[in-house]
């Protein structure tokens, strides 16, 4: 039989060259006059599989030169080969290939691993990337996504000036004195009783909403509550979490083009239990910096538990669990007395209703 094989050895260059060989059932003859001994017999004639999935045949010999070796990869040529040459060359597997074998491996592991590794890492830990990845885009940048967000909700939105304005705006005042953010609050005409908070400083609160509560500072203890949101940063986390990880890129990048294709309604983003017990946390340190008395959020959110089913709107983005309620109280209670004796917010809230019934 005839095979090609590559022969490496002295005289040849150190990549080899193409060569033609004939195998009997004595040995094998190589077609060139540049091997001194070009016709060893099987006996004289090593043969080793290499390669690193050890699909390649080397035979090897010794000539007066020096060694020889001949590399065949032909799967079927190397069968006819070893059939010749059985019981006759001594067979051992090469030990560099098998180094070259480990290597392979180790190098399919790693490519396959290191991708593997990372899916994993984004699946198990996604939050604490999106935390990651949220703590990267600046307060400038937030600003500018809650411009770009804002500006696309406020179509269906019908905003409202008067009293119930100036009021949410004096309260949100207070609460957001020392803030990085630039707070802007803004009151809906919509019976539903919600409020919500988008990043860089949004606060909507929904007519329904000032219409259900009964003081001032209960509509201080869902201002409060929405403004955490922001601080927080839930908000921001919230949209990342809806959002793939090259959105929040390219917010990163300060780049909200790559939101526009943004769907789906932000006014429904939902929060996670413990950003909600963070919000009435954090918001009631607020209400008593603030020298408001913290009392109406509790009083505001147990009012909505009552009524969860005539007003799913806010329970939709703000559930009520039993867990944050009895948080809320446990906090409330822990207050220091001076935090409940403050004077009461000092707003004319019936005659602010009653302008809100008569715009409608
Ligand atoms: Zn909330």
């Amino acid at each position: 039989m005839r095979f090609n094989a590559q022969i490496y050895g002295p005289g040849f260059p150190s990549v080899g060259a193409a060569i033609d060989v004939e195998a009997t059932e004595t040995g094998i003859r190589v077609q060139t006059n540049e091997v001194d001994d070009g016709t060893p017999r099987w006996g004289k004639i090593t043969l080793a599989k290499s390669g690193w999935d050890g699909s390649q045949l080397r035979l090897e010999w010794t000539g007066s030169a020096g060694v020889y070796s001949l590399a065949s990869g032909d799967a079927l040529n190397n069968a006819a080969i070893v059939k010749l040459a059985a019981g006759k060359s001594t067979v051992r597997p090469s030990r560099p290939d098998r180094a070259t074998r480990a290597w392979a491996h180790a190098l399919i592991w790693f490519f396959i691993g290191v991708p593997v590794l990372l899916v994993g890492a984004i699946v198990w830990q996604h939050d604490r990337i999106i935390a990651w990845g949220v703590g990267l885009i600046t307060v400038e940048h937030e600003a500018k996504l809650g411009e770009f967000l804002f500006t696309q909700q406020k179509t269906g939105l019908k905003l409202i000036e008067g009293d119930a304005l100036a009021m949410v705006r004096d309260i949100g005042g207070k609460l957001t004195k020392d803030s990085r953010h630039k707070f802007q609050f803004f009151v809906a005409e919509d019976k539903t009783v919600n409020a919500f908070a988008m990043p860089g400083g949004y606060v909507v609160v929904h007519t329904g909403l000032l219409e259900l509560a009964e003081t001032p500072e209960e509509v201080a203890g869902v201002l409060a509550h929405e403004v955490q949101h922001i601080e927080q940063r839930h908000s921001l986390r919230s949209i990342a979490q809806s959002l793939s990880l090259s959105a929040v890129v390219s917010v990163f990048l300060g780049d909200m083009r790559g939101l526009a294709s943004l769907g789906g309604d932000l006014l429904q983003l939902k929060f996670s239990r413990d950003h909600e017990i963070e919000a009435d946390r954090e918001g009631l340190k607020a209400l008593v910096a603030a020298k408001i008395n913290p009392v109406g959020m509790r009083d505001f959110f147990a009012k909505m538990a009552a009524q969860s089913q005539l007003n799913p709107g806010f329970l939709v983005t703000h559930p009520p669990s039993e867990e944050r309620m009895n948080d809320i109280d446990r906090l409330s209670k822990a207050l220091p007395a001076t935090a409940r004796q403050v004077t009461p917010l000092a707003y004319d809230y019936a005659a602010i209703k009653a302008a809100i019934s008569r715009q409608r």
